[in-house]
């Protein structure tokens, strides 16, 4: 009897180790994608991890911030603003709009002693997105720190960290990018390093450090990493970055603004109608579109009966409260296609039919 290999060999298996030149490659792949000079941090996390850590950093007693609420991200950066001890000054508008540079100058104007800016680019959970060029401007008219969450506007829309004045800025590529989930990236203006490295509160470290890959990492040349890297993720992170550069990044971004008009009309022209949640055209973001159901039906169900007769559809509903009358398209990365909105429209369609003919 011939002799089995047990060590089959598998393309996630047995791979070499990911080297800090290769790391640094996909690091200076992120900053051409950003259009930034910044530096640029890939941590080994989920977009959740820059988004505390650079909070953590540059955050503590002695900061008075600004938090911008435009949907449930904003909420989450308010906490742990507060855990930090920094003094908030929340910003709420309702989740069917964008907030305006106006009202931030106006806030900014009535707390002269705010000097950190929180702020939420695109929301996929509630379908809005806010003015970030315009609103940078007043930020840095200002002189705050400005912090940007740009994960789910990454790939759909423009996202420019030095043309804005962004000083932190993260994003994930697990949306309009079309990649992995489990690493993210942050770029970094001088300006939040010193803020870090003056802040006794900053974590050091720690796996939220931001200042140990400053110090470890890039200032040493970038020539050893902090620790094994998540090498599977990164190498998705890699292959996702040269599929945007190959379809080109004007060319994916439209893909998903092409999408969102296309979910926007084809829904308002649905027997029965499922209106746009986000009034206006302008504040709604390209990565996702977010659908009001017409009264007497809950999303919910009528999510659920949609994916019942396609479970592939990229359709959610409302997160929480919202869960009663917001219908959530998800038509990113691949699924930002003509295909996917018309069979996302399609079963929506015939759900709002079943719907109304069962009551
Ligand atoms: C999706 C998203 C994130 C990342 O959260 P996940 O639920 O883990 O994908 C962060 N911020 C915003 C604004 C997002 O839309």
């Amino acid at each position: 009897m011939r002799e089995e290999n047990t060590a089959v060999t598998h393309p996630f298996l047995d791979l070499a180790p990911m080297g800090a030149a290769q790391f640094a490659s996909i690091e200076d792949r992120v900053a051409r994608l950003l259009d930034t000079r910044q530096d640029v941090v890939i941590m080994q996390g989920e977009a959740l991890l820059p988004l505390e850590g650079a909070i953590r950093g540059t955050a503590g007693p002695g900061t008075t911030a600004l938090n911008v609420i435009t949907g449930p991200y904003g909420q989450t950066f308010g906490d742990w603003l507060r855990d930090c001890g920094a003094t908030v000054i929340d910003l709420a508008v309702p989740f069917h709009t964008a907030v305006t540079a106006t009202q931030i100058r106006e806030a900014l104007a009535e707390h002269p002693e705010i000097d950190f800016v929180s702020l939420v680019h695109a929301e996929a959970a509630t379908g809005n997105t806010n003015p970030v060029a315009e609103i940078g401007e007043v930020v840095r008219a200002h002189g705050a720190l400005f912090y940007l969450d740009a994960v789910a506007s990454i790939g759909a829309e423009p996202v420019l960290p030095d043309a804005w004045g962004v000083d932190l800025c993260v994003i994930g590529a697990q949306k309009a990018m079309g990649g992995p989930a489990g690493v993210s990236a942050v770029s970094v203006s001088e300006r939040a390093w010193t803020r870090m490295a003056a802040n006794p509160h900053a974590p050091r470290r720690s796996y939220l450090s931001l200042l140990d890959w400053k110090t470890r990492w890039i200032d040493g040349g970038r020539r050893a990493l902090l620790h094994a890297p998540a090498q599977l993720e990164m190498l998705a992170l890699d292959a996702c970055l040269a599929r945007i550069e190959a379809e080109g990044l004007d060319s994916v971004m439209a893909r998903h603004a092409s999408a969102a008009a296309a979910t926007r009309a084809g829904a308002a022209a649905l027997d029965g109608g499922l209106e746009p949640y986000v009034y206006e055209a302008h504040e709604a973001a390209p990565v996702a579109t977010t659908l009001r159901t017409p009264a007497g039906v809950t999303a919910s169900e009528l999510v659920a009966r949609a994916l019942a007769a396609d479970p592939s559809l990229p359709l959610a509903a409302g997160g929480g409260a919202l869960a009663k009358e917001m219908v959530r398209v998800n038509h990113y990365g691949a699924d930002a296609t003509p295909e996917t909105v018309r069979r996302c429209l399609a079963a929506l369609g015939s759900a709002l039919t079943e719907l109304s003919r069962s009551r």
